[in-house]
């Protein structure tokens, strides 16, 4: 695979207390979904995504009644807001007035030259970047006629005409996203983002679909980048809760090392020799190690044939056998429990470790 170190060498940009971009962190958003002028349940949908691990929320700004309830909004919430704008630069202003950390509007979009100036004067009074979010189906006119259909350069001409009007003000708090809901597209035109500007990257797929298939394909494309070292913040899109976004988020950067402190879950893909429970008591144990802030790797087999020794690397697992359970760690068999307190065991020896992470 080619390595590319483009996610370290990127500007670091910072959104309220956390830095996009400059370092190999790569920052999980998610967006609400309910309307953002109802404060309440906006609130209580970012605290909720939150407490799943999100470090950086989204809110959709349509209308200035929702402008307007970004004071509010951000009186009550502890990670930093980001809020989208579609052309109405006053919708901007408002938000950035109201304590907004980022926005995301096109510069280009904006219109006459004293309203992308107002915005941009606005944001670096109050040292907040701009995210400019190309997407494939809404480039440019005259990008569209110049290339035929959307193209990875055409998007990465129309990330380039945005920036060159921030820098042109002397702005260069950017983060750049390169949407498209075709992987093959976005994987394209984010590597070649990655080449033209050391602007940090927002990664997604965009209507990548439900929980099931927007899973796969969202994975399938963030992690070819991933993998490749490109991309600074992510957003996994979902046709589902935004929670789920973040789960997928974090899997995903568990799978390429790149989350610190989060539990990993190992469990067997059944077989015929299975004693115990087990899909049920795997999912059990990966929503429980959700909570758990610290690089734990658990463990959960279907039966103790090849049990504890396949499971080495575990720091601690469970085994199923007649009736009961093995409790090992390291690959090393502690003690037998009862198949019913076979959980609740584990979830302890968990706790444990989790809690001499945390005191270190
Ligand atoms: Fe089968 Fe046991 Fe291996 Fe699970 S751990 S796949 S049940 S042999």
């Amino acid at each position: 695979m080619t390595q590319m170190t483009h996610r370290k060498d990127t500007r670091a940009v910072k959104v309220g207390s956390l830095t996009i971009g400059g370092s190999d962190e790569v920052i999980m958003q998610s967006m609400t979904m309910s309307k953002t002028h109802d404060v309440d349940a906006t609130v209580a949908e970012i605290n909720r995504l939150e407490e799943a691990g999100c470090q950086i929320v989204r809110v959709a700004c349509p209308e200035m009644k929702d402008a307007e309830a970004i004071s509010e909004i951000k009186k009550r919430i502890n990670i930093p807001l980001v809020v989208d704008i579609h052309f109405d630069y006053r919708l901007a202003l408002k938000a950035i007035e109201g304590g907004a950390d980022k926005i995301r509007i096109n510069p280009g979009n904006i219109g006459k030259r004293h309203k992308v100036e107002a915005v941009v004067n606005a944001a670096k009074a109050k040292g907040i970047p701009i995210r400019i979010g190309v997407n494939a189906g809404s480039l440019e006119n005259r990008i569209l006629e110049k290339y035929g259909y959307p193209t990875a350069d055409g998007m990465v001409e129309s990330a380039l005409h945005h920036i060159k009007i921030l820098e042109e003000l002397d702005f260069h708090d950017i983060i750049v996203s390169m949407k498209a809901s075709d992987v093959n597209l976005a994987v394209e035109a984010y590597e070649k983002a990655a080449q033209a500007f050391d602007y940090p990257l927002h990664l997604g797929i965009t209507e990548s679909g439900t929980l099931f298939a927007g899973t796969v394909k969202s994975s399938a494309g963030l992690g070819i980048l991933l993998g490749k070292g490109i991309g600074n913040t992510m957003r996994i899109s979902l046709s589902a809760d935004p929670v789920e976004e973040i789960k997928v988020a974090k899997e995903l950067l568990k799978t390429f090392g790149l989350a610190t402190n989060a539990a990993t879950l190992v469990s067997c893909p059944t077989c015929g020799r299975i004693e115990i429970d087990l899909i049920s008591i795997a999912n059990e144990v990966e929503e429980y190690l959700q909570t758990i802030k610290a690089p734990i790797k658990v463990s959960v087999l279907g039966c103790a044939v090849n049990g504890p020794g396949e499971a080495k690397e575990a720091d601690i697992g469970i085994a199923g056998a007649r009736g009961e359970g093995l409790l090992f760690r390291k690959g090393k068999t502690i003690r037998k429990v009862p198949e019913a307190e076979l959980v609740d065991e584990l979830k302890k020896e968990i706790n444990i470790l989790a809690e001499a992470h945390y005191a270190k």
